[in-house]
């Protein structure tokens, strides 16, 4: 497969295949791994559920925008809304990276990563499920699940799922719930060089525009390559 700039940055769905146990499009390689994490999962008494999977360009600029505008909340490192009218452009910035991508520069584009959680775990059908550090940690609705995960993941001698956003490493917060796969997705995060990152924002319809291409290394350095690395 060749790696496209339209790939790499959410711009295509011809990377993407329709996995039927989740009813969801991740990236075609992805396909076999995610059948026996679901089969291994419900054998363990989970009832694993993907939150998100691929996620557009254009489905994260909404995202971006409408935080950037103040039409949905920006949230500090506990997931608790912050006042941004006080906040600089720049500042404004790295609060949203700290838990949203740069549209064209999510991992979510690459069909390879993905939002689990557990559906078993819901407290009831219409339980509004927030993806914020209080439901994931120690004593957390999901942690079960994911001390679970943890446990099968980390048997395999080849890392198949890992945690990009494993440890906070100031850039991306922890997500417990974020899996990546390894062996397709390191090889995306290779080809996407800082000209495609920033090629991508010249081609971005983008609120704090000015902003983000005043501090495009740091924002490329600290929030895309600063990953917890597989294994
Ligand atoms: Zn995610």
């Amino acid at each position: 497969m060749t790696i496209s700039f339209d790939i790499l940055t959410g711009r295509t769905e011809t990377h993407l295949a329709h996995h039927p146990g989740f009813n969801t499009l991740v990236h075609r390689d992805v396909l076999p791994a995610l059948t026996n994490l679901q089969k291994e999962a419900q054998a363990a008494g989970f009832d694993p559920m993907i939150v998100s999977a691929f996620r557009s360009y254009q489905k994260q600029l909404e995202i971006w925008n409408a935080k950037a505008k103040g039409e949905r909340p920006v949230l500090d490192d506990e997931g608790l809304p912050l006042d941004i009218s006080s906040l600089s452009e720049e500042d404004l910035c790295l609060s949203i990276m700290r838990w949203s991508a740069l549209p064209g520069a999510s991992r979510h584009h690459w069909g390879t990563d993905l939002d689990i959680v557990d559906r078993r775990a819901l407290p009831s059908p219409d339980y509004k499920i927030q993806l914020i550090p209080e439901e994931v940690e120690d004593g957390g609705l999901f942690a079960p699940f994911y001390d679970w995960l943890e446990q099968f993941l980390g048997q395999n001698g080849t890392p198949t799922f890992f945690w990009p956003y494993r440890h906070d490493k100031k850039g991306i917060a922890p997500e417990r719930w974020h899996l990546s796969f390894a062996p397709t997705a390191n090889a995306l995060l290779e080809a996407y060089t800082f000209e495609i990152f920033w090629r991508n924002i010249e081609e971005s319809d983008l609120r704090l525009k000015q902003a983000v291409k005043l501090s495009a290394h740091e924002l490329y350095h600290r929030f895309f390559l600063n990953i917890t690395p597989p294994g």
